[in-house]
């Protein structure tokens, strides 16, 4: 299953700067439009953007044309995903003319990245508010009102927004997001995370458990605990990740680590799917992997990025584990669980790649056979160390040919997994329709493998145990059996 083509990491293609609505509220008189590109991450802090303008007066809209207030919840990680955010910017100055009372806002990482750029040298936009500064949104938005513009991108040491409620927008009323930490410290060589969103904190478990209860509570039936890299979870009572040294005795014996964390929020909705991203190797231990074995609502279904199979480009991306180490986490993960659902990022093409490099990246796959994938041209951004200290010296031409071998690669290794499915019974928890037939439901099962079956009597947000009788590489077509228990 190929869930993109070196295009923009996703979480569902279709949903790429799709305009968010959440239900009206009839004493507000204001009108937003906001749209989300990137990666879950972003989509969650839509979300909380949301929740905070309801309280200031705001209501969602669809149409661009109405709206008084334009946010656009931007993504920096590839060139490309800019590109596109500028593209819309253009668009907006264009409506900006006939609607000369709309104001623009650009939210997230480009905000951070580019900062008073976007104020100085693209007067189209009117405020600019970096990922942890949207509780200042209020102000903000008083700033605008007056005339001025606006920009808050201050990074911060403890923001989580654990005191934010969320509100649930464009939800299928089943699945959804919790995000349980902030900003990043792994310093890969490539990425521009720890830039744009800053140093890494925990959110407080309390919250995380309130927000899971609550979700339960609306009829939610599976989260999805985020964080760019979870597993490095770590709650100590509030704080960067990097300052626990400095913690005192009491609160290390009191600390939640990320395992400590999953069995938390197992326990306290045994019913509730629950599944997380992402997982950086080099912090994924044993204890989560048996935390996940322990629980049956934990989904057997783990994202475990590399990036390349070569220690020498390992190594100059800065993942700090070798190839014969993360082969001993997949060997552990198949062992404790073996059907669990594995699931890769990959970069084509990082500066100093030769051809022997990539033939490792290929017999690294060849060796997990990955149920699917995210696949990626290498995509210098300035600032990371890669910028600084390499040369982008791998041609276009390459990178491209480099990455359509590993995605036919992917195609294949898919097509293995999802063909293992036929012939089982599995449980599948229905999402909504199918994209292709009316006539049929779409969930997905423990693995996160994608499942269509026809309807019969059966609805949204019901655990049914599914029949697979066929696959193509991306999904499993099945029969309902019968509920399963979970119901
Ligand atoms: N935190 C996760 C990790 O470290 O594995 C994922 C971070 S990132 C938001 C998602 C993916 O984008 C990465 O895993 C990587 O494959 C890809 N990516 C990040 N920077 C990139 C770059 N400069 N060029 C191409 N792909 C990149």
């Amino acid at each position: 299953m190929i869930k993109n083509e070196g295009i923009e990491k996703i979480i569902d293609e279709s949903q790429q700067g799709s305009s968010l609505t959440l239900e009206k509220n009839e004493k507000n008189n204001r009108k937003l439009y906001i749209e989300s590109y990137g990666c879950h991450m972003n989509f969650s802090d839509s979300e909380i953007v949301a929740s905070i303008l309801a309280k200031e007066g705001f209501n969602t809209t669809q149409k661009l044309e109405e709206a008084d207030l334009v946010l656009v919840n931007t993504c920096s990680i590839r060139e490309k995903a800019e590109l596109t955010v500028r593209k819309r910017l253009e668009k907006f100055n264009a409506v900006k003319k006939t609607n000369p009372g709309m104001k623009v806002g650009v939210l997230g990482c480009m905000a951070e990245r580019l900062k008073n750029k976007f104020l100085e040298e693209e007067k189209i936009v009117d405020m600019v508010v970096g990922p942890d500064a949207y509780k200042d949104l209020p102000n903000l938005i008083q700033e605008i009102d007056e005339g001025r513009s606006a920009v808050n991108v201050i990074l911060s040491k403890d923001e989580t927004y654990g005191d934010v409620a969320p509100v649930r927008l464009n939800s299928n009323g089943v699945t959804a997001l919790v995000s349980i930490t902030r900003g990043c410290d792994n310093m890969c060589t490539f990425c521009v995370v720890p830039f744009t969103r800053g140093r890494e904190r925990s959110r407080n478990p309390q919250s995380i458990l309130e927000e899971v209860n609550d979700l339960w509570e609306r009829g939610f039936k599976e989260i999805t605990l985020l964080g760019q890299n979870v597993d490095s979870y770590l709650w100590y009572g509030g704080g960067m990740k990097k300052d626990y040294e400095k913690a005192t005795e009491m609160q290390k014996a009191t600390s939640v680590n990320f395992a400590n964390l999953l069995e938390l929020v197992a326990k306290v909705q045994p019913k509730m799917r629950i599944r997380f991203s992402t997982s950086n190797p080099q912090d994924m231990t044993l204890d989560v992997i048996e935390s996940m074995a322990k629980y049956e609502n934990i989904c057997n279904s783990i994202h475990l990025p590399v990036q390349s199979g070569s220690n020498r480009i390992l190594k100059a991306m800065n993942r700090l584990h070798t190839r014969e180490e993360y082969f001993e986490l997949i060997d552990n993960i198949r062992k404790i669980i073996p059907d669990c659902g594995i699931s890769q990022d990959m970069i084509a093409g990082f500066p100093t790649e030769t051809e022997e490099d990539h033939q490792d990246t290929l017999s690294l796959m060849e060796y997990v056979k990955y149920d699917f994938g995210f696949m990626f041209a290498y995509s210098e951004r300035p600032g990371t160390l890669a910028e600084r200290k390499l040369d982008d010296d791998i041609p276009e031409q390459i990178k491209k040919r480099r990455l359509q071998e590993i995605i036919e690669m992917q195609r294949k290794h898919s097509f293995y997994r999802t063909q293992r499915h036929v012939g089982k019974i599995e449980e599948v928890l229905i999402e909504g329709f199918s994209k292709k037939s009316d006539a049929h439901w779409m969930g997905r099962n423990s693995q996160n493998t994608v499942v269509v079956f026809p309807k019969e009597n059966y609805k949204v947000g019901d655990f049914v145990h599914v029949k697979i009788n066929e696959c193509t590489s991306a999904t499993l077509i099945g029969e309902a059996v019968e509920y399963s228990k979970n119901n």
